[in-house]
């Protein structure tokens, strides 16, 4: 019998409440791993999870998380930079507003998350990191600079933290979703959800449970330990 290795492993996903972060959340905690997530809104459905509530765009309020999360289960072994947000406007319409809401919950957010458990990885000697990107950072997307912004900021994050980061014996990747069924896609209009289908070559969005076996590949020390730096695109031939 083979395993990923998450077994015991404590592994910390932010926005774990719905769509993406709660697939990473379940198939996490099927595999055997210690899971704690975080979120702005905590529903109180029993996912054998630890939920914490904290936001993103706050370091004071993601540390106080680390702390609870390190007490009750242990050094964190893994982080997955989940939550994001989008306000979407074409660019002559967007305000600062929309501007600021994106960049504090998508790049700065990613910061806040991976900061407070990276000093422990490093002295541990172990630790693997997963920042969710998307295809709007990797190819952009009309309607969305704000978001593609952050999005490709966060590919350059998870680069340059992977060079600094391999010395202590810790890995870190970035997941580029295609277009998945979540709450985030499910207000786009038929019109708009039509055409974009109509370019994907599978014919169909993704499911959140793609993303999450692409982040347990990537957290696993078993499948995935020469892998960093790297940018996994699940998004159905999507490609530029
Ligand atoms: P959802 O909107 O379904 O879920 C996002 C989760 O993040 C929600 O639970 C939300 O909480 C939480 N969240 C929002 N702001 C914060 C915050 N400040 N602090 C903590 N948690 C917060 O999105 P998806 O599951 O679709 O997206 C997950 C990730 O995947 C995002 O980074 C997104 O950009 C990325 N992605 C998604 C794609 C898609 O097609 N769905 C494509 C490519 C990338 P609340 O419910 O309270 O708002």
């Amino acid at each position: 019998m083979v395993s990923l290795g998450l077994e015991d492993k404590v592994i910390v996903v932010t926005g774990g409440n719905r769509g993406i972060g709660k697939a990473i959340v379940t198939l996490l905690t099927e595999l055997g791993a210690k899971v704690a997530y975080t979120d702005i809104e905590i529903d109180d459905s029993d996912s054998g999870a630890l939920a914490v509530k904290a936001d993103v765009t706050d370091l004071g309020s993601m540390e106080a998380a680390a702390r609870e999360i390190e007490e009750k289960l242990g050094p964190v072994y893994g982080v997955v930079a989940n939550a994001g947000i989008t306000r979407d406007n074409f660019f002559n319409k967007l305000t600062d507003a929309d501007w600021d809401a994106v960049i504090n919950v998508n790049l700065k957010g990613v910061n806040h998350t991976i900061k407070p458990f990276v000093q422990g990885m490093y002295d541990r000697g172990a630790g693997a990191i997963v920042g969710i990107s998307s295809i709007s950072g990797d190819r952009g997307n009309a309607g969305q600079t704000n978001y593609a912004a952050t999005k490709a900021a966060v590919i350059g994050l998870i680069k340059s933290l992977a060079r600094e980061a391999a010395r202590y014996g810790v890995r870190a990747n970035a997941i580029a979703p295609g277009f998945i069924n979540t709450e985030m896609t499910k207000f786009l209009p038929d019109k708009v959800k039509d055409k974009i289908t109509a370019e994907i070559p599978f014919r169909r969005f993704g499911e959140p449970e793609d993303i999450a076996w692409a982040v347990a590949y990537l957290l696993s020390p078993v499948a995935s330990s020469y892998v960093s730096g790297e940018v996994l695109r699940v998004n159905g031939a999507h490609h530029t």
